[in-house]
């Protein structure tokens, strides 16, 4: 049974404000009303739209080794930077923590498909293969085709930019010789120049053009197990869309992510957001421009329509993000700041050490390492090296002592601190 946000007038009082609408903030929501809290969410976009879709956990230690196991990497990069986020979690809650995030996200129409030692790879535009955790099921079949050598087809379309399927093929063949490549013409598109994969996406929805879509690929994907393409089969019906072609195809389909804003990303939005609204959730698109706190907790203001409604929360969770979604930003004085409550931000002691000279440095750039600390259920530290409040925790990107991109950790790291953060935050709750 959820504890329900209480409005009186323009006050609106919860257990729980979740700060953040990006991976980590989607996840502390869906962990918070699975343990039957009061919560409100305030945030806008995130780098969710960018992401390819997959969740990442772990799979190396930047500069040094690789690993097909995250857990096994996650062992050891804990015994080389025991400062990393992942050392204030267990195997365990990792698990369980993916589990229910994945589960929520299964009753929103995007299934995951995890295997529990191994990473998996995917495609990716550049014609690389990616290693990620949990694949999202329009993505499987290049997965399975890629692990079984099978015969993969990689299609891309005239006028679509950032997708060259011949390219790809050519980078893969080393790694996986079947593979061939074919441009088509999109219906209806034939003539338009530029094309947008979000564009696409959207004529897909439309019957008419996905069978005559169908039509343009049918003559090229004989001989082949799987056929790859750009994500553009849809934003709400993708598994329809995906069925629909590999049965008249007669070939297994999947989805290729593309460059950013990619519609993998979109997705994952919106389904979150369209399952979102089966919980007691309250969620406002919206950004938090000052935070009150006190003993009792958080008090913001946030906008509803022509309304202002003031928010007063007993715990906050702050999943702001890094620089692109404006958790961390920099001062006049090139000083990392966190944007929210000023919480101090470990960082290299010049600007002029936030990067290497060779932008593609193994090890990954000091800048992207720096954050908040936290104690061990991710409660932010203030100056002083104590916790800045009893009831502000953290989530996410934000964090210090990580390198999400060269770790390829994203998700994990988002996902694993929302999850011990809330549980913590849930157990003070129903012992006070
Ligand atoms: C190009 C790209 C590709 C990626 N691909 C993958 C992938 O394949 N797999 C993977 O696991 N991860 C991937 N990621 C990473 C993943 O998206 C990030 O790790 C993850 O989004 C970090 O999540 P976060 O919630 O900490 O931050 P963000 O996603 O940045 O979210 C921060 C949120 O805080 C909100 N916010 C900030 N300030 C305020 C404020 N004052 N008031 C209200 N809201 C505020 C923002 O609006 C945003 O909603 C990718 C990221 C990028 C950029």
């Amino acid at each position: 049974m959820n504890a329900a946000v209480i409005r009186s007038g323009n006050r609106v009082n919860c257990q729980l404000a979740v700060v953040g609408t990006g991976m980590a903030g989607m996840a502390a929501a869906i962990f918070a009303a699975n343990r039957g809290l009061s919560v409100v969410q305030a945030g806008k976009a995130s780098e969710i739209s960018f992401s390819s879709g997959c969740l990442d956990l772990f799979s190396g230690i930047p500069g040094a080794e690789r690993f097909e196991n995250p857990f096994k990497g996650i062992e050891a990069l804990i015994a080389r930077q025991p400062n990393h986020p992942y050392a204030r979690v267990s195997r365990d809650e990792i698990v369980h923590g993916f589990e229910e995030f994945t589960g929520f996200m299964n009753g929103a129409g995007i299934r995951y498909h995890c295997t529990p030692e191994t990473n998996q790879q995917i495609i990716t535009p550049a014609g690389t293969l990616k290693s990620t955790w949990c694949v999202p099921s329009a993505m499987i079949a290049g997965t399975r085709a890629l692990a079984g050598k099978q015969r993969i087809l990689i299609v891309d379309i005239r006028g679509l930019k950032g997708f060259g399927a011949r390219q790809m093929a050519q980078n893969l063949k080393a790694a996986h010789p079947c593979m061939g490549s074919v441009t088509v013409e999109f219906p209806g598109r034939e003539k338009a120049g530029d094309l947008m994969c979000e564009r696409l996406t959207w004529d897909l929805e439309t019957p008419d053009v996905l069978s005559r879509f169908i039509k343009v690929l049918r003559p090229h994907v004989g001989g082949y197990d799987a056929v790859g393409l750009p994500a553009i089969l849809g934003i709400y019906r993708f598994e329809e869309l995906r069925a629909k072609m590999e049965k008249a195809l007669g070939t297994a389909v999947f989805e290729i992510p593309t460059l950013a804003p990619s519609v993998t990303g979109m997705r994952t939005k919106e389904a979150y957001l369209g399952q979102l609204s089966e919980t007691a959730v309250r969620h406002f698109p919206v950004s938090v421009k000052e935070i009150q706190t006190d003993d009792n907790g958080f008090c913001f203001n946030v906008a509803e329509g022509m309304n202002t409604l003031e928010i007063r929360a007993e715990h906050l969770i702050v999943a702001t993000g890094r620089f692109l979604g404006r958790g961390l930003g920099v001062n006049d004085k090139g000083i990392i700041k966190e944007m929210l409550f000023d919480l101090p931000v470990t960082q290299t002691a010049k600007r002029s050490d936030w990067f290497h000279r060779d932008f593609f440095n193994v090890q990954g750039h000091p800048v992207n390492r720096a954050g908040i600390e936290t104690d061990e259920v991710f409660r932010p530290l203030g100056r002083d090296g104590k916790i800045r409040h009893p009831k502000l925790y953290a989530a996410g990107s934000i964090i210090a002592h990580q390198d999400w991109k060269r770790e390829k950790s994203g998700s994990g790291i988002s996902i694993v601190s929302a999850y011990k953060a809330v549980n913590h935050l849930a157990k003070v709750l129903k012992g006070s």
